[in-house]
């Protein structure tokens, strides 16, 4: 990289954290190196940004599906479809310190028919590394209650599924189709969480509809997933909070501007909010888990953030207390 007076052009931004440790970075962009001056959320020396990539607590990521989703998204296929890559997913988690994730199944292509085996699936991934996916969802159809009853009940027995999930866009009816009352009424009885899609500029999941819910259901978890994916549905998160305590909220399809989560949990507290970032099987639709980086460079303190990345996600799913890895005895 340039070195000495006059030929640094922009700013250094100097990396903390991740595999690399540091690294400086220089802005080729041309501009004035004021443009770039302003120091990060943690401070730092004029003219250098201060990026965090390390989570000062263990990291959980509650949002990975074991499905592909190609066409849905305009993504491009980079070519991993053979069989899930459980080494690729791995990969991604090393890559940026996420120490375990939850596995969902499909959101797409559900029917009473097919739950069963989607459910399989999730179960059968979770188990290929149970110290890295640290519990399963299971997903059924509102559109067959009975099945789906029949199917709430097996997956939790016999799969140990921790939860149920929705994308109500992908299943062909609201969120608060009354079908969805018995389905919710057996989660509770097992007291187990409910994982709710709320994706922006969807008719069939907006967000009140899940409100009507919640306040059916008083007392089971509810987790709103992709509740910050627009700047307006952004700004409705904190009143929804306000007006359901049972429900928590991931970072899933974060927007990068004017999510507002330190606002989020300033008007809520940390308790309700978990970092995910929703990663599918195929094809990858992103390089970087943008909340969590966010997340850490918006100048939390550790406590608030050690109940975002993965306390709040264990107590949840009633995963047991976080236990860090002994180190080597190096003598
Ligand atoms: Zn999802």
């Amino acid at each position: 990289m340039p070195d000495g007076d006059g030929l640094l052009q922009g700013a250094q931004a100097r990396v903390v954290g991740g595999a690399g440790g540091l690294a400086d970075v220089t802005d080729q962009g041309g501009q004035e190196g004021a443009r770039r001056a302003r120091p990060g959320a943690r401070g730092a020396d004029r003219g250098v940004l201060v990026i965090t990539t390390e989570a000062p607590c263990e990291v959980i990521d509650v949002h990975h599906h074991v499905a592909e989703i190609e066409g849905l998204v305009g993504a491009r296929n980079t070519g991993t479809r053979a069989a899930d890559p459980v080494d690729a997913r791995i990969a991604y988690l090393d890559a940026h310190g996420i120490a375990g994730a939850i596995i969902s199944p499909s959101s797409v292509g559900v029917h009473s028919t097919t739950a069963p085996r989607l459910n399989d699936q999730a179960a059968a991934y979770r188990d290929l590394a149970p110290d890295r996916f640290l519990a399963a969802l299971g997903t059924v159809d509102p559109l067959d209650v009975d099945a789906a009853l029949t199917e709430i009940d097996r997956a939790v027995t016999e799969l140990d599924v921790r939860g149920f999930t929705w994308h109500h866009h992908f299943q062909g009816t609201v969120i608060n189709d009354p079908r969805m009352e018995p389905l919710f009424a057996r989660l509770q009885e097992h007291r187990v969480p409910a994982f709710v899609h709320i994706l922006a500029e969807s008719f069939l999941e907006e967000p009140w509809r899940l409100q009507v819910l919640a306040d059916k259901f008083p007392e089971l978890d509810i987790v709103a997933l992709d509740g910050f994916s627009s700047g307006p549905q952004a700004g409705q998160m904190p009143e929804l909070a306000r007006r359901c305590p049972n429900i928590t909220f991931d970072t899933g399809v974060c927007i990068s501007v004017a999510h507002g989560l330190d606002r989020f949990i300033d008007a809520v507290g940390p308790e309700r909010l978990v970092f995910g970032s929703d990663f599918y099987s195929a094809p990858r639709m992103f390089a970087l888990p943008f909340p969590l980086y966010e997340l850490l460079n918006l100048g939390l303190d550790t406590d608030t953030l050690t109940k975002v990345l993965g306390g709040n996600i264990r107590t949840l799913l009633r995963l047991g207390s976080y236990e860090p890895a002994v180190p080597a005895d190096v003598g």
